[in-house]
């Protein structure tokens, strides 16, 4: 790898390697052959995503004489559903795949999702190689292996654990990706730093601005580092039982903001509101030192990321949160920040407080 280059092994069951290379989305081919022998895969990718990049990551296949059978979904959330993959498993089933025959997801995490999903169930399992091109699947999806579609009951009821062979990362691709997208994605690496990592918190504090402006060099840098955190995490606690929970830094605010503003934050501003929440309600119970409360406020501004300004219903609100799926015996499990780089789990939180918390982002 050259000096931008950077490989993270992923040691869970069955290790994987994430590469993450400016320029790897015209040396595809190259890669998959090095994990298998295959002459021929499949290519999922979406609307979007298929005339911006799926003609080089054909090229590169074709160099590497391999052949790409693709299927084209349609892009957004609202398509993540069973009936969308029926037409990708007649592709695919018609093309007469075998056992071997590895699936690629090119695209973001609904892309991922969907086509690990596939490849778990297509022939009970076929390998499955990921080119995520969004930051947020970049640094979250990449790792964990999870998979699956949403039901009308709620996201991602449908899915299964399904490891990848490889994962291919291409920040360059960043590019093109709609900078309120990138913004999303910077709000799970600054939650990554926030639970885990001090320096890699001032690290971002000081390069906040080149992450914004696409400096690609730091942005590699820094998917590296947040692939690398996400992965110690999901090692140490492979079945959800625990630490791993520390990943939900924000989410349990976040979800209901997501969900009430009926999506019109997206996935990082709910989150990033979340965390302030969690942080707001930390300080309140003498756990969080208000500077650090700032402090972290201070780079959500700077990444455009909400941190005030919320103008839904704090009562509805709070009621979602209360029937989220997640709630056990009723009470709620929050994620809060004690310092940076370090999180506590609690589930004494009074009602009050929580609801203080949210209307704590009406300011
Ligand atoms: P997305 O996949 O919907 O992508 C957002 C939009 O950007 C889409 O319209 C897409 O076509 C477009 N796009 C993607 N890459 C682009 C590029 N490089 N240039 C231009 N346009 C581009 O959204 P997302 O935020 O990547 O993923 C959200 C999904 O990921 C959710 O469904 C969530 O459940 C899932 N997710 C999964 C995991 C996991 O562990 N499996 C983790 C986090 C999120
Ligand atoms: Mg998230």
């Amino acid at each position: 790898m050259s000096d931008n280059g950077h490989v993270v092994r992923v040691d869970l069951q069955s290790p994987y390697d994430i590469r993450i290379q400016p320029g790897l989305i015209d040396h595809v081919g190259q890669h998959v052959q090095a994990v298998s022998q295959a002459k021929r895969v499949g290519v999922v990718t979406d609307t979007t995503i298929a005339p911006l990049y799926l003609d080089r990551v054909r090229a590169s296949l074709h160099t590497a004489g391999i052949e790409a059978v693709v299927a084209i979904i349609p892009a957004g959330e609202s398509h993540k559903t069973l009936p969308t993959l029926l037409p990708v498993y007649d592709t695919f089933l018609s093309a007469r795949f075998e056992r071997s025959t590895p699936i690629l997801a090119l695209g973001g995490g609904v892309v991922g999702d969907m086509t690990g999903f596939v490849a778990a169930t297509t022939l009970r399992g076929v390998p499955f190689i990921q080119i995520p091109t969004t930051l947020l699947s970049m640094v979250d999806a990449s790792v964990g292996g999870k998979t699956g579609v949403d039901h009308a009951a709620g996201k991602n009821l449908i899915g299964a654990f399904h490891q990848p062979l490889a994962v291919l990362i291409d920040p360059a691709v960043l590019h093109t990706l709609p900078p309120r997208e990138l913004r999303s994605g910077l709000a799970e690496c600054i939650k990554h730093e926030i639970i885990r990592d001090a320096d890699g918190f001032a690290l971002l504090e000081q390069n906040i601005a080149g992450a914004l402006h696409l400096d690609i060099d730091y942005l590699s840098a820094l998917i590296a580092h947040n692939v690398q955190i996400k992965a110690t995490v999901v090692k140490a606690d492979p079945f959800e039982q625990g630490e791993r929970a520390h990943l939900n830094l924000g989410h349990t605010f976040g979800h209901a903001i997501e969900t009430v503003s009926n999506y019109t934050y997206t996935h990082g501003e709910s989150i990033a509101l979340g965390m302030c929440a969690a942080a707001y309600a930390a300080t309140q119970l003498g756990l969080l030192d208000d500077a650090l409360r700032l402090r972290i406020l201070r780079l959500f501004t700077r990444a455009e990321l909400p941190t005030s300004g919320l103008t839904l219903d704090v009562k509805q609100i709070v009621e979602s949160m209360y029937f989220d799926k997640k709630v056990k015996s009723g009470r709620l499990r929050f994620v809060l920040p004690t310092q940076i780089g370090q999180v506590t789990l609690r589930d004494d939180l009074p009602r009050e407080l929580v609801e203080e918390a949210i209307a704590s982002l009406t300011a």
